[in-house]
């Protein structure tokens, strides 16, 4: 899972020689990223809090002159094409590339005039392990056709249209995070993001002045029936702020708590409730303590989120667990679950020096209860996308 942008850079350069002949106007690059704290407060208007990761996607490309995109991924070493007609409406171009040509689309739709261009895209962020693969293809094609077009748009409207590309164009259901951490992340900092107004405040996160690392544990868990378990949990959600008369669950604070919880009489809505509730404020509570540099006093407050999405939201699997029990007995300061759940990746803040014992101790917990092996890879704060070259 490991790789400099500089490989990827060269690859990515690479493979558009290889298919196009010649040398690629520029480079893009965007990371992945991953969400320090703060899982299914997105959809309740509420807090999250992630970073870039140093996992990158890099696109290649030049202008060409026909209303026609030409895009080759090393990933199924496949050249797609696609013209105007394509990008007239959601949906035509299916696949990976839909990706891309819901970045067109998008900008498009957005009355910006789209060059026609050649791509070749190289990464190493790993495909739908909840690093979102998705929103650096998007945010590094994004960047490279707006460059190429010369075409102004902000960063703060950049993460939006992103995420069109991926909610009308793909189809995907996503909330704002993942554009809005991949585009607008800083290296040695974490994107506190409020998904009620979208507004974004970077808080210091320097790991690496520390001494420490967060050790991102792919847990290679197959993705059980992700999808309906995350619509019920929306559902929850929402039928919890109906019975509280609130417009989200972000308008409950802690404070508030068991009063709304006496209101409620369904035993499992409460649950979702608790989460939800709990989990906003340990955001806060992360943002208090990282302004005040006090980086290994949010361990606690990792765990603790884990184990409300493991009690309470109810979307663990057994080889998260098992990859945060292990980090924890192997000396980890905090760890959890991060993304969506059902699978998917856990995140362990560890001394940088105990980084190999911690994951050799999940690698040999894994072992022990007969699941594939995990991908670990230590990681520190990145930047967001940016022109390479
Ligand atoms: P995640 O974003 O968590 O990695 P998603 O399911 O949201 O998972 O997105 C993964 C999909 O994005 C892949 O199945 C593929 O269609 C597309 N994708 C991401 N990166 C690339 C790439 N470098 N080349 C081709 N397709 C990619
Ligand atoms: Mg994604």
């Amino acid at each position: 899972m490991t790789d400099s942008a500089g490989a990827v850079a060269d690859r990515a350069a690479a493979g558009f020689t290889a298919r196009y002949g010649g040398r690629a106007a520029g480079r893009w690059v965007a990371p992945g990223r991953v969400n320090l704290i703060g899982e299914h407060t997105d959809y309740n208007e509420g807090f999250v809090l992630p970073f870039a990761l140093p996992l990158h996607t890099v696109v290649a490309a030049d202008r060409q002159d026909a209303e026609q995109w030409t895009v080759w991924s090393e990933l199924s070493d496949e050249t797609i094409t696609f013209g105007a007609d394509d990008v007239a409406e959601a949906g035509r171009v299916t696949g990976w590339g839909a990706y891309v040509a819901g970045v067109v689309w998008a900008l498009r739709e957005a009355g910006h005039p789209v060059p026609g261009a050649r791509m070749a895209i190289a990464s190493d962020v790993p495909l739908g392990s909840g690093l979102s693969s998705s929103a650096a293809l998007e945010s590094a094609v994004l960047a490279a056709l707006l460059d190429l077009g010369g075409l102004e748009l902000p960063a703060e409207l950049q993460p939006r249209l992103a995420q069109r590309a991926e909610n009308v164009y793909v189809g995907a259901p996503t909330g704002i995070m993942d554009q809005s951490a991949v585009i607008r992340c800083r290296a040695g900092h974490a994107l506190f993001l409020d998904c009620r107004d979208e507004s974004v405040e970077q808080i210091p996160f320097d790991l690496d002045a520390a001494g420490l690392t967060v050790l991102v544990i792919d847990s290679r868990a197959p993705h059980r029936h992700a999808d309906g378990e995350y619509a019920a949990r929306r559902r929850s959600c929402e039928a919890g702020a109906a019975a509280l008369g609130v417009a989200a669950l972000r308008d409950v604070g802690v404070d508030q708590l068991d009063t709304a919880l006496a209101q409620l009489d369904d035993e499992e809505t409460r649950r979702r409730v608790r989460h939800v509730v709990t989990e906003d404020q340990r955001v806060l509570d992360t943002v208090a303590l990282l302004r005040a540099a006090r980086v290994r006093d949010i361990g606690p407050l990792l765990t603790a989120s884990h184990v409300s999405m493991r009690d309470d939201f109810e979307i663990t699997v057994p080889e998260i667990d098992t990859a945060v029990e292990a980090a924890l007995a192997a000396g980890a300061l905090g760890a959890r679950m991060t993304g969506g759940g059902f699978g998917g990746c856990v995140l362990a803040l560890v001394e940088a020096d105990r980084a190999d014992a911690v994951a050799a101790a999940v690698t040999a917990a894994y072992a022990e209860r007969g699941f594939a092996a995990p991908g670990t890879v230590p990681v520190l704060p990145g930047p967001g996308a940016t022109r390479l070259d």
